[in-house]
């Protein structure tokens, strides 16, 4: 039997289920369908998430889901591979969210607004440009079939949906492997308090800031502690791209905390990968529209999707209010223009800024941060994936930042100069006339994908010895 609906979401993993919720509540019906039992769908670690995510979006944090929520100055520590070089940024408005608790408010607040949830993996999709779209599903040995107006795809970064449709799978190939960011988080109980202070003593840190420690395997890789204020808890999050030549994050991970003898149980968390570059530009076609990882709608600099998935979930269902045919052309070109407008700037620079970050060396991240090319401002900006706007006093003092590590500001400052105008052509490429000169142009100026770090020693801090290797 066929089951017809207004919107048929594939993943009910954040994305999935704000786009569900934002649909059934103007009055749509609405089924998602995931592989996964009912419960775990989606993430299921912690994310930090910028709150003006949420705001813009229009969806509730809810409070169960805020990790380390406290009231006290909370400080972001970026720390060089030397060790002394250090940018310290207070009270960053980033949440820490358990994205467990996030996923299962969204898809019970979507219940309540009339949607349903079904296990099924996806089998077929059946399209045309116009009418209904179906698409077939099993779950063990029972199959069934969904038609749609409109099909969105929030199925992750393997894009169940968008792998079978030839109108999106020409135009939005799967990632390669040197764009996709392996990445591990899990949350640890604290064995000895003592010892995690004094480790984030080493560097200036206290119970309750964040500790991030770029490039410690080369180039893109990273390894970033958020402490509880009472340092009950603490979360470790790791990220690379292996197809550079260098650990996942998962083995990143599994060596530092082996050697970190204050860590306690771990309590939960996971690995995965993480769709770098940019977003499509195509983010509809046939019926079916992308959101999230399945978009790569990614601020590529550290790997987050949960902000842009959300936002992506809004833009779309605005996009769609009050349309007869949810899936038509019109709505589908809307969606894409509108989230190309707001948001594709700030996320081709953020790719361009990773594309620059994984070619530099730990001597290279030393400089940059001593010589304040990277400060607070670029840092804070980065962080809370706001555009990266130097202020008139970075400006003013940019020559002499500059003197002070010459080589890599003659690198730096053209990619500075280059990520701007990226980020303020981008919004162009939805204009008729110009859009695809403009967008080859970007396409330039991004650089190369697959660019190295120079080969290096690891610099990861060593928890035990309480020193920078
Ligand atoms: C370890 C790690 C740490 C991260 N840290 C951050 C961070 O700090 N901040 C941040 O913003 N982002 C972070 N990210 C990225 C973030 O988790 C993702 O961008 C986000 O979860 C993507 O949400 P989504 O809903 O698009 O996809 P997903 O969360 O991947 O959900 C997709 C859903 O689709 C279902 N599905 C897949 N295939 C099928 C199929 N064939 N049929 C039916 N259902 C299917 C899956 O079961 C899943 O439930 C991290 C990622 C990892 C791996």
């Amino acid at each position: 039997m066929i089951r017809d609906v207004d919107v048929l979401v594939v993943g009910a993993g954040s994305a999935g289920a704000a786009t569900a919720l934002a649909f059934a509540q103007a009055g749509r019906t609405v089924v998602m369908v995931d592989k996964r039992d009912h419960g775990t769908t989606g993430a299921r670690w912690v994310n930090a998430v910028p709150r003006w995510c949420f705001e813009e979006a229009r969806f509730d944090v809810p409070p169960n889901a805020v990790v380390f929520a406290h009231r006290g100055s909370r400080g972001f520590h970026l720390v060089a591979p030397n060790g002394s070089a250090r940018v310290c940024m207070r009270d960053v408005p980033l949440l820490h969210i358990d994205m467990r608790a996030l996923v299962a408010h969204l898809v019970e607040r979507a219940l309540a607004a009339g949607a349903t949830l079904l296990r099924g993996h996806v089998r077929s999709v059946d399209v045309a440009p116009e009418g209904e779209r179906t698409v077939q599903f099993e779950d063990g040995s029972t199959q069934f079939a969904i038609r749609a107006r409109l099909v969105v795809d929030a199925s992750g970064l393997g894009g169940a949906v968008r792998t079978r449709v030839a109108a999106l799978s020409d135009h939005c190939p799967t990632p390669d492997p040197v764009d996709r960011c392996s990445a591990a988080q899990y949350q640890y109980s604290v064995r000895d308090p003592e010892g995690l202070a004094a480790f984030l003593a080493q560097y200036g840190a206290q119970p309750g800031d964040d500790i991030a420690f770029p490039a410690i395997a080369g180039g893109y890789s990273t390894l970033t502690l958020f402490t509880h204020p009472d340092l009950s808890e603490v979360g470790v999050l790791t990220g690379s791209i292996p197809a550079l030549g260098v650990d996942d994050g998962g083995a990143i991970l599994d060596r530092f905390v082996e050697r970190a003898p204050f860590l306690g149980e771990r309590l939960y968390g996971g690995r995965g990968a993480i769709p770098l570059g940019r977003p499509y530009a195509t983010l509809g076609a046939s019926g079916v529209a992308l959101v999230g990882d399945a978009a790569c709608q990614v601020y590529a600099s550290h790997g987050s999707g949960v902000g842009m998935g959300l936002l992506a979930a809004r833009t779309l269902a605005d996009a769609a209010s009050g349309a007869a045919d949810l899936g038509s052309a019109a709505v589908l070109d809307a969606y894409s223009k509108r989230y190309r407008v707001a948001y594709g700037g700030l996320l081709a620079a953020s790719d361009l800024f990773r594309r620059y970050v994984q070619g530099l060396g730990p001597s290279d991240i030393d400089n940059m941060v001593g010589s304040g090319l990277l400060d607070v401002s670029l840092a804070s900006a980065a962080l809370e994936q706001r555009p990266a706007r130097p202020d008139l006093r970075f400006v003013v003092s940019a020559p002499a930042r500059a003197l002070r590590a010459p080589r890599v500001a003659l690198r730096f400052l053209p990619v500075a100069a280059r990520t701007v105008a990226v980020d303020r052509l981008s919004p162009l490429t939805a204009a008729p006339a110009i859009g695809r000169t403009i967008d080859r142009a970007i396409h330039w100026m991004m650089g190369d994908r697959a660019v190295r770090a120079p080969e290096a020693a690891w610099t990861m801090p060593d928890p035990s010895a309480g020193a920078v290797r």
